[in-house]
């Protein structure tokens, strides 16, 4: 599931879920201010890209990313140059403004849950906050937390990072200024949310700089992948949450039915065919729900 060949285009990178392409300008030279970014179909859990890709992901990520783009629009700018991309990558691949990617993951907790939840009840914090007693899994936080962290290399977690790292790396305006908007974005993110029965619990964004010292919204944004997502008539707080997305595959993995086990550092066993189509009927659903759109 390597990137493929596009003509114009030279492959640059590829994350965990993407591939990076540099267009070719007019002389065939390489273009130092695009990107085009390709969403695969692959998946990630528990830190492995699985052997098994969903089909449609890529899709439905880039399609809801650009709807999100387009909601956030008048809170911030985004890198979206344009959708007209080569055939063999319609519908999953955007072409970008090349950003100076700031090196923070920019995330955002309106619900405490998983490792927010673990050092909560460790330590009463979140990320350094110090929070009041008595908050359980789920819980609603009164106000939305920035918990940012360090983007780790690949195949190991990213670690928390304290505010005052955050100020250290970029200055203490551009924190603050990549701190609301970070808080803003999964605030308005639930907003529009909420009344389609979604609850986004937490989310990931990643900012970059133009040229010109303009913070834009890059990467993908309010996807299963970066998000977590509830259905809001399922929340009841003091139990976990069924997730709308990755559930059935890390159900799946940590069952015995796969016969694998996460501390064996082995690499995960390809999926069954029903979690796959699970899955993919799960990501559909997000986008649909989401959008009021039909996926085709
Ligand atoms: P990593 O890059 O650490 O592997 P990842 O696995 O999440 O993270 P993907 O989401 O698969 O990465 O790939 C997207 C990559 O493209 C990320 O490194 C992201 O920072 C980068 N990126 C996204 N938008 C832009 C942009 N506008 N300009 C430059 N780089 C971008
Ligand atoms: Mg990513």
């Amino acid at each position: 599931m390597s990137a493929i060949e596009l003509p114009g285009f030279t492959h640059v990178y590829s994350g965990k879920v993407r591939d990076l392409y540099t267009p070719m300008g007019q002389n065939g030279e390489p273009r130092s201010d695009q990107v085009l970014l390709v969403a695969s179909d692959r998946i990630s859990a528990y830190d492995y890209i699985l052997s098994t890709p969903i089909p449609d992901k890529g899709k439905v990520l880039t399609q809801l990313s650009l709807w999100w783009f387009e909601q956030l629009e008048s809170l911030i700018p985004n890198h979206i140059v344009s959708t007209d991309v080569p055939e063999a990558v319609a519908g999953r691949a955007v072409l970008v403004e090349r950003l100076d990617m700031v090196p923070v993951e920019c995330v955002a907790r309106a619900y405490l849950t998983g490792g927010g939840l673990s050092e909560y009840e460790a330590t009463g914090t979140v990320s350094g906050l110090q929070l009041p007693p008595g908050l359980v899994d789920a819980s609603r936080f009164e106000e939305v937390l920035f918990t940012p962290s360090t983007k780790a290399p690949f195949g190991e977690h990213d670690q928390p990072m304290p505010y005052a790292d955050v100020v250290a790396e970029v200055g203490a305006d551009r924190a603050a200024q990549l701190r609301d908007l970070t808080v803003r974005i999964l605030e308005r993110g639930n907003e529009i949310a909420a009344p389609r029965g979604i609850l986004i619990a937490d989310t990931k964004v990643e900012f970059g700089i133009r040229p010109d010292g303009t913070v834009v919204l890059a990467d993908e944004v309010l996807t299963p992948d970066s998000s977590r997502f509830w259905r809001a008539a399922d929340w009841e707080p003091g139990r976990r949450q069924a997730s709308y997305d990755k559930q059935f595959v890390r159900d799946w993995l940590t069952s015995a039915a796969s016969g694998w086990s996460r501390e064996s550092g082995q690499e995960p066993p390809a999926l069954p065919d029903e979690v796959v189509e699970q899955t993919r009927a799960k990501y559909v659903e997000a986008y649909e729900t989401l959008t009021g759109r039909t996926f085709s």
